[in-house]
């Protein structure tokens, strides 16, 4: 798809607003412009311009004026494509936009495909190909949460870390390969404990990086949440609680669909998903239905899950129908336990608080989901015990499909290599899956492409970028 000759023009602002801007890149970029537009300075000359200069003037047609507009001069490499650009601001009219474009066109440029822009700027080296991706992502970012991801990996640390860890491989397989190619003699350049030592430690990067893509798709997805409790212990008052404020806000996202089965809501810019809010009024008695129904699915589905009880419960009813659940989940699973009704009012308050047990990762809560007591705080817990540590930190999250299924091939290459270090397998086949492993680890940043690859990230990015 890459045709490096040719200087490509696309509008790379979208309806609405006031002014639009149409960007053109390439070997012809200049020239091509200096047919179609007439600075009011008549010594401003564009193909002399020097780079970061903007020139106020006119767009013409022949005789006829079509609009006043702002040229911004970029010169190779310093420009978003890393090729010579220019970016016309002019005034968002479709007519206007139409027509600067059809001048373009017609003196000499062609139209970009989508994603053309940011494929010039991976193939120039501007950014490498996760990074590539991330700029997808931010401008497709709707939450807090998704946007601190992309920034991260636009900003290159997780392409880094890949490259680091590629090139420790790197160095070892060339000394077996170079082993392999003194032949009979016996040479041992890569210290096998090195190596395994090396090995070992990128897998263990490999796998903490592939892990953390349940927390990534989750927050590009919505974390899911479910509600659990028996009946009438007041989960659908609970949901209408916590989503009542939000729900607006939500559906004027754009793209966020939100059908009859799913709710999602934003808390302090995260965003959470409701598995199968539908089935709320079933019956979905933990105890009873669990392993039996549709409950025990939907736990499993859950990174946070809200055990609702009641006030009037016996704390012995809700230990066990919190252990019930606890055997169901793993460690990066969050349970919270919410005792509802507390408008109903209790004697033993203080003793049942004392006997609800709880782990060190888990929460629990007393309520009022009718008169929305404790619900903020509720939210809070939601945010704290799901995702706040992860965000918090700097580790890498991977949200990416694509990067996932690398890191796992990665994972797999080196752990055949361990195996084949621990059984004294040929040298021959240790190189092969090392050389395995660099290829998927170069997939992701992109030192390893195939069109195929470059053709599926870069048809989904719009055009103009
Ligand atoms: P679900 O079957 O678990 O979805 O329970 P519902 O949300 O339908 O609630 C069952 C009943 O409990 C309804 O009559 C609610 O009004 C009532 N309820 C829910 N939350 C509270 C609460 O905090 N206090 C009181 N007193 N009643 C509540």
């Amino acid at each position: 798809m890459l045709r490096p000759g040719d200087t490509i023009c696309a509008p790379a602002t979208g309806k609405g607003g006031a002014i639009s801007i149409i960007r053109v890149s390439g070997p012809d970029c200049f020239s091509i412009c200096k047919k179609i537009f007439f600075p009011v300075d008549r010594n401003a000359d564009v193909l002399s311009l020097k780079g970061y200069s903007i020139v106020y003037g006119e767009i013409k047609a022949g005789d006829e004026i079509i609009d006043d507009v702002l040229v911004s001069i970029f010169r190779a490499p310093h420009s978003y494509t890393g090729e010579d650009s220019v970016e016309i601001s002019c005034h968002a009219s479709q007519y206007i936009i139409q027509k600067i474009m059809e001048l373009l066109i017609n003196n000499g440029a062609t139209s970009a495909y989508p994603g053309e822009f940011t494929q010039r700027a991976f193939a120039n080296g501007k950014m490498d190909l996760s990074q590539a991706e991330a700029v997808a992502d931010i401008i497709s970012s709707t939450s807090r949460a998704a946007h601190k991801i992309a920034v991260n990996q636009m900003r290159g640390g997780f392409s880094a870390e890949i490259s680091k860890l590629r090139a420790e491989l790197l160095h070892f397989a060339s000394l077996i390969e170079l082993e392999l190619d003194f032949g009979e003699e016996d040479v041992e350049l890569a210290d096998r404990n090195d190596l395994k030592a090396i090995v070992l430690k990128v897998k263990t990067v490999a796998d903490k990086l592939a892990s953390s893509f349940k927390t990534g798709n989750a927050i590009r997805n919505g974390i899911p949440v479910v509600i659990v409790g028996k009946p009438n212990s007041g989960k659908s008052t609970l949901l209408n609680a916590l989503l009542s404020e939000d729900r607006a806000i939500v559906s004027e996202i754009p793209g966020t669909t939100r059908d009859t089965i799913e709710d999602t809501m934003s808390i302090d810019g995260i965003m959470f998903r409701f598995i199968d809010t539908a089935g709320l009024r079933e019956t979905t008695d933990v105890i009873e239905s669990l392993g039996i129904n549709r409950t025990y699915e939907k736990v499993k589905q859950a990174a946070v899950i809200l055990l609702l009880d009641e006030i009037t419960d016996a704390p012995d009813e809700i230990n066990d129908r919190a252990d019930s659940i606890r055997k169901l989940i793993d460690e990066d699973q969050r349970l919270i336990v919410i005792i509802n009704k507390i408008d109903k009012g209790s004697s033993e308050l203080k003793e049942l608080e004392r006997k609800i047990r709880i782990s060190e990762s888990e929460a629990k809560i007393f309520i009022s989901a009718k008169n929305r007591t404790g619900i903020d705080e509720l939210k809070k817990i939601i945010v704290d015990t799901s995702i706040q540590e992860k965000l918090g930190s700097d580790d890498v999250i991977i949200n990416n499909i694509r990067h996932f299924e690398a890191l796992k091939n990665v994972s797999a290459s080196l752990g055949r290599v361990i195996e084949g270090l621990d059984n004294s397998v040929p040298d021959d086949l240790i190189a092969i899956d090392i050389r395995h492993a660099m290829h998927y680890l170069g997939e992701i940043t992109g030192e390893i492409t195939s069109d195929e690859i470059l053709g599926n990230i870069f048809k989904n990015f719009c055009i103009g970028k």
